[in-house]
């Protein structure tokens, strides 16, 4: 098996996986008050910049300490509570988002950069300005000065249509590789297979996504094999979603050449047979992992677990709808809806998670455009809009539950 890192440093286009974020991000950042300026240094240890909360206490007006799980901080007099390594703050009772956490290392505090340069301007918009060109962090006033604290967004309507507010990071899976094809491809030309197909898309996704502002994280870029219940690690604490994509296929019976049409999957347990049919086929891929037994009582335990622990269920459900939505209207087989299923590659993601089938390599329209550019592209293009539509639709509900 493949290690996180070495997969990591397999992009094959021209941008390394995760370059983007981590380019954004300043060495240091310039605090800019009435008393004098000084440079407080960006880590990115834990993956996500953060800043060591004693340099902020002496350039502003923080103070900071840290009780068992939590880091108690107070700006300008207003309370800010930080679960330790977990991507949230709490501003009062209000729970805000982050890329990544705060956290402790070598006995000091740091806090996210994101809190400091996107929050707290918006909070105290009189007070303290962020310059992300200079990386100059700026106090307006001495004595910022605040009534109520603000939200993120006044209103979730401002948000002007296509564009996203927060960084975010999807973890795009092409299943099945290497040693595990997937399925055979009925309508396939010559040698392609499932997990060509899968990929072929992934990377045109990729692509999608990265013009639309999101970050991605692929599960593997070339013809490699990664575990089931590995691949749903990639999607952590700095991850917003997991896709996963695949080709659907029937077993011969009468008729199965004309099923076709795209459907997308969010883990549940199976309501009807065919659910339970693509599940099966795309768990199939458990006997290939070399470290767990083949045997598909191991993955039903595995699934079982997972549903009882799973607090994204419902998020994945609007995640499903949304994708199903965009791509199931441009699909020239049609629109299979949403779906339910037991799959073991999407129970280790701990967030948002779906699984696309996206076209039946048994029917010869859906093979052909599966298995060409453009119909990549297509799905590719509309699997990138769904996500966005989930990702605003996510941004206006915490920035309404935001609203005093
Ligand atoms: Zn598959």
């Amino acid at each position: 098996m493949i290690g996180l890192l070495a997969v990591l440093s397999l992009g094959t286009g021209m941008h390394p996986v995760r370059e983007p974020a981590r380019m954004a991000a300043p060495a240091s950042v310039v605090i800019a008050t009435s008393r004098g300026e000084s440079v407080v240094p960006v880590s990115e240890e834990s993956g996500v910049p953060a800043l060591p909360a004693p340099y902020l206490s002496r350039a502003l007006p923080l103070s900071a300490e840290v009780k068992s799980d939590w880091a108690l901080v107070t700006f300008a007099g207003q309370p800010f509570r930080f679960l330790l390594e977990a991507p949230v703050f709490l501003h009062g009772n209000r729970l805000v988002p982050l890329a990544g956490g705060a956290f402790v290392a070598r006995d000091t505090l740091f806090l996210p950069l994101q809190w400091l340069t996107d929050y707290v301007p918006s909070v105290f918009a009189e007070g303290y300005r962020y310059d992300a060109l200079a990386g100059r962090f700026e106090e307006l006033r001495i004595t910022p000065v605040i009534t109520r604290p603000r939200p993120v967004a006044r209103s979730p309507r401002l948000l002007p249509s296509g564009v996203l507010r927060f960084p975010h990071t999807v973890v795009v899976d092409a299943g099945h590789g290497g040693e595990d094809p997937g399925n055979p491809g009925l309508y396939f030309p010559g040698f392609m297979r499932e997990k060509d197909v899968n990929l072929g898309i992934a990377k045109l996704l990729r692509i999608e996504l990265q013009k639309r502002g999101i970050e991605v994280v692929m599960t593997r870029t070339r013809d490699t094999l990664i575990a089931l219940g590995d691949r749903g690690r990639y999607c952590r604490a700095d991850c917003d979603l997991f896709l996963s994509i695949h080709v659907n296929s029937l077993p011969r019976r009468s008729g199965y050449q004309n099923v076709s049409g795209i459907e997308t999957y969010f883990l549940a347990a199976a309501r009807t047979a065919d659910e339970q049919r693509v599940a099966n086929m795309e768990n199939e891929a458990l006997r290939y992992d070399a470290d767990r037994g083949s045997g598909s009582d191991d993955a039903l335990q595995f699934i079982l677990k997972d549903l009882q622990t799973n607090e994204y269920l419902r998020e994945s459900a609007v995640l499903a709808s949304l994708i199903q939505d965009h791509a199931g209207r441009r699909h020239p087989g049609g629109d299979r809806g949403v779906s339910q299923a037991g799959f073991v590659v999407l129970t280790t993601a701990r967030r948002p998670a779906v699984l696309v089938e996206t076209g039946f390599s048994t029917n010869p329209t859906d093979g052909r455009y599966l298995a060409s550019p453009a119909g990549q592209l297509h799905i590719a293009q509309s699997l990138a809009d769904g996500v966005v539509a989930y990702l605003r639709q996510y941004e206006n509900k915490v920035a309404s539950e935001a609203e005093p």
